[in-house]
């Protein structure tokens, strides 16, 4: 049993929201994943019942018994996505609709119930009817938008829970590397690989996060922004950034990124970037892409631009790679002209100031 369809929300007003002063102060320098927003969506299921009790609290703190699953097997999931200001004055979704169906994808794979497409969407236009309010309006800000589940139910025996919640919490938020969009500096991990064959790697759970954090500060060690994992069993292909998609600019036009191969996270924002790229003239390849090629092409000069790519940074420049071998820049290390004019288009579609030719954009508000 699913359910859900058109379950009722029941709105609870926050009794002591923030008031208009104090958010637009906050609004001025957001940061990014500190703030939130004064209410949020909780939905219940219940394995006998399906998605029931579809509710907007106000955002804080929830009660759960220290047996609960998801504190112990890691069973969650969660999707990123944001709510921009536009030029006239709106609010809009960029391919919410693609979220909600990677969210059902990421269930299935954790054994998690899938949630109905339309109550994914619903639970989003419900907290930002209450909270347009939060959407920053300065460039390069916006609403972050939280949706996640977890196996609420209390038991230790493990096998798939029988109960789940599914929330969104919302933050508004700055660009996401606090130095803004500068070329970021990347780590070529020795020591640790995030997703291998039949694991969990194209599934936006938590628990890759959470494998992926050793190697991060292995990056910050070393003196650098992310971390560049390589494939599992060979150890020399690229799969992705610990969250976020990569792209390679040739000399002669054409782009490059690694095909999807069951251990990349698949991106909207990549998805979205090969079709502009296409549009705009560009041969796009997806197919493997070696350490060894990045190193040789860069030093060649063939490799013009690397760029990273996904919502929360939208389109990063890779400036510099470093390894426990060494270290290359591409190109002169500096922002390239192809990964500039993709950045500046995506945002001028996130931010209705170009026309919307695919259909990506929805209004609401
Ligand atoms: C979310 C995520 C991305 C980027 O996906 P978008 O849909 O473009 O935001 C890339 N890699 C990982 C591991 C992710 O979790």
């Amino acid at each position: 049993m699913s359910g859900g369809d058109s379950l009722a929300f029941e709105i609870s007003p926050n009794p002591a929201p923030v008031s208009d002063v104090e958010r637009a102060a906050l609004l001025a320098d957001p940061g990014f994943g500190r703030l939130f927003t004064d209410h949020m969506v909780v939905i219940k299921y219940q394995k006998d019942k399906g998605w029931h009790e579809a509710r907007v609290d106000p955002h804080g703190p929830i009660s759960v018994s220290p047996a609960m699953a998801a504190l112990h097997y890691a069973q969650e999931i969660f999707e990123g996505l944001k709510a921009y200001h536009c030029a006239d004055g709106g609010v809009s979704l960029f391919r919410p609709d693609e979220n909600a169906r990677r969210f059902q994808r990421s269930a299935e794979r954790m054994s998690m119930p899938r949630l109905p497409e339309e109550l994914f969407l619903t639970s989003i236009e419900k907290l930002l009817d209450v909270d347009r309010a939060w959407v920053p309006t300065q460039d390069e800000a916006s609403l972050y938008l939280r949706p996640f589940m977890f196996a609420s139910e209390v038991f230790l025996g493990v096998r798939p829970a029988h109960e789940c919640l599914y929330m969104v919490i919302a933050s508004p938020v700055g660009p996401y590397f606090s130095g803004g969009v500068q070329p970021v500096t990347v780590w070529v991990s020795d020591n640790y690989t995030r997703a291998a064959p039949g694991g969990t790697g194209e599934a936006k759970c938590g628990g890759n996060y959470a494998a992926s954090l050793a190697a991060q500060a292995e990056a910050i060690e070393a003196g650098c922004d992310q971390v560049v994992f390589l494939d599992a069993v060979e150890r020399q292909w690229v799969d992705e950034l610990g969250g976020m998609n990569v792209f390679y600019v040739y000399d002669d036009g054409s782009l490059v990124t690694p095909s999807l191969t069951g251990s990349i996270l698949p991106g909207i924002t990549r998805e979205s970037v090969i079709t502009l790229a296409r549009e705009a003239g560009h041969e796009v390849i997806e197919r493997p892409y070696s350490m060894r090629e990045w190193r040789d092409d860069a030093a060649s000069g063939r490799l013009r631009e690397a760029f990273a790519c996904g919502t929360a940074a939208v389109i990063t420049p890779i400036g510099a790679v470093k390894s426990p071998a060494g270290q290359f820049t591409v190109a002169d290390g500096g922002t390239g002209e192809v990964t500039g004019k993709l950045r500046a288009e995506l945002l001028d579609i996130q931010h209705g100031r170009t026309e919307d030719r695919h259909g990506w954009v929805r209004r609401i508000a």
